[in-house]
């Protein structure tokens, strides 16, 4: 499939999914799931929860501490059937059914069952190819840059471009939410009302700790990216201080398999505008309707706050492009098109890597800038999860009932860049390390569940800008170091084979 047509088409599988997903809504629409929560309304008594257990299957219904009912399948009956089902096994007459909480869909029906395991292939298909990807891109790319001063020069500027673009995008965020005040109207509501959900805590010290792996094959199998990193940076600059023939087999072994992989990427990148569209698909043809349209009128002005920001930030990514970068926008983003695609249907920078970097390349950036630049930065660099943490830690504080005063709000910027790059590049990532946050600036993580139920749009908005922030700084360090040409890529990669004989080093 030729490179230039793939953008088009992955244009067309969007399209072609969110009108299969609006189809499933009507058709199939997915019923009740394991986790579910609900409000129910008796004759006799207003609003008891109730939980469809997960887990045990068949399992009783729980209403309040109760399990009552049969024993049947809970789980996909579709919610407006269930106020009769559950008169039918308690005996209790119920007026109706609401659905309050949902940890994800796991029961489908079969049509979206086949969706699902469609766009997953698609998804596992890019995931197998991110460990030996990494690997063997930043190895090389390091290595043969050769010259330790200007590889030193190289990753202090694509440090600071990364540390500088999160900290606007932060400031970006701050500025939106200060001004259209979200959190505001669910003042009343909030500030009395705490729910119970814990969510894993991480605390700053952990967080650099897992920078280092004790055992790189276990970084390896657990798919810790930045331990893997760590590992693979410190090789490189082993081979470099070993000398290119003592290292020449294992350079070579690792440059060999970066080839073989952009090989396999094409393979894969021919099944993108399938892929996109049925994890599109997937995505529409599961939410509830009802469910959304309740979250939303509370928090619209919210996701709203998130969407302008977001769409702020963007710009200001293609200006540094235009003007730094000396690049042409349109030419960037069409460049970017199927990476951007991949990242909306996807919701994960790490998937989305092996499409980022073949679309880098289009963009004349040296491989051995893009080698070293967008793995990391897949990693590290998240544009748009340091803005949504910002715009949420504070939108939560207007909702709590606190205001925040400037140096707080300086603390959450900062910490927000902090916990975006903590957060691994998958799907709701930044809702995980948000804690980091809210506890600097003493505030409960109880909410982060509601957050959750509308996460998915946000998130797919905000992986797009992330990985538009790698591919930004990758044009910017090719303008910036233009003694590293793309033309001399292969020439600067030949490593000389070992001859057993002379085997002590240069
Ligand atoms: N899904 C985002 C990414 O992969 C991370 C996040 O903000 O949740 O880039």
């Amino acid at each position: 499939m030729s490179r230039k047509g793939i953008g088009l088409r992955v244009l067309v599988g969007i399209v072609v999914g969110i009108l299969l997903g609006l189809l499933l809504l009507k058709v199939a629409p997915v019923g009740a799931q394991p986790g579910d929560k609900f409000t129910v309304v008796t004759d006799t008594s207003e609003a008891i929860t109730a939980v469809i257990p997960e887990g045990i299957k068949p399992a009783k219904l729980k209403i309040g501490d109760d399990e009552v009912g049969d024993a049947r399948q809970w789980s996909g009956i579709p919610i407006t059937a269930l106020p009769a089902a559950i008169t039918e096994a308690t005996g209790i007459q119920v007026r109706s059914v609401e659905l309050k909480e949902r940890k994800g869909v796991t029961v489908r029906p079969a049509v979206t069952e086949v969706i699902y395991v469609g766009g997953e292939i698609f998804l596992r298909l890019l995931r197998m190819l991110v460990v030996p990807l990494i690997i063997a891109t930043v190895l090389v790319g390091i290595a043969s840059l050769g010259n330790v001063r200007q590889l030193g020069r190289l990753g202090a500027m694509t440090a600071t471009i990364y540390i500088a673009t999160m900290l606007v995008a932060a400031g970006v965020g701050v500025a939106y939410v200060d001004t259209i005040k979200p959190g505001m109207p669910l003042r009343e509501a909030w500030s009395s009302e705490a729910t119970d959900i814990a969510i894993a805590d991480q605390t700053p010290s952990e967080l650099i700790l897992r920078v280092i792996p004790t055992n790189p094959v276990e970084a390896i199998v657990k798919l810790d990216i930045i331990g893997i990193l760590f590992f693979t940076i410190l090789l490189a600059f082993a081979i470099l201080s070993l000398g290119k023939r003592r290292s020449a087999p294992v350079f070579n072994f690792f440059e060999a398999l970066n080839d073989l992989m952009f090989v396999l990427i094409g393979w894969v990148m021919a099944l993108a505008p399938f892929g996109v569209g049925l994890l599109i698909a997937h995505t529409i043809g599961t939410q509830d309707v009802d469910f959304l349209s309740t979250l939303l009128k509370g928090l619209g002005l919210f996701a709203l706050t998130v969407t302008l920001a977001l769409v702020t930030h963007f710009i200001i990514l293609l200006l540094i492009v235009t003007f730094i970068g000396k690049y042409n926008p349109i030419e960037f983003v069409r460049k970017l098109g199927p990476a951007m695609a991949v990242a909306f249907g996807t919701n994960s920078s790490t998937a989305t890597l092996p499409v980022t970097m073949r679309c880098v390349e289009d963009m004349g950036v040296s491989k051995r800038i893009r080698n070293f630049v967008v793995p990391v930065g897949a990693t590290l660099n998240m544009d748009g999860t340091a803005l949504f943490e910002a715009v949420t830690v504070i939108f939560f504080a207007q909702a709590f009932g606190f205001d925040l005063s400037f140096s707080q709000q300086l603390l959450v910027a900062i910490l927000s860049v902090v916990a975006a790059m903590g957060a691994a590049g998958i799907p709701s990532a930044g809702l995980v390390t948000m804690v980091i946050v809210l506890s600097a600036v003493g505030l409960p993580a109880t909410k982060i569940a509601t957050i959750f139920a509308i996460d998915r749009p946000l998130d797919m908005m905000r992986t797009i800008v992330n990985i538009t922030g790698d591919a930004m700084t990758s044009r910017v360090v090719q303008t910036k170091f233009p003694e590293i040409r793309p033309e001399d890529d292969d020439a600067a990669s030949e490593y000389e084979v070992v001859e057993p004989a002379s085997s002590h080093g240069d």
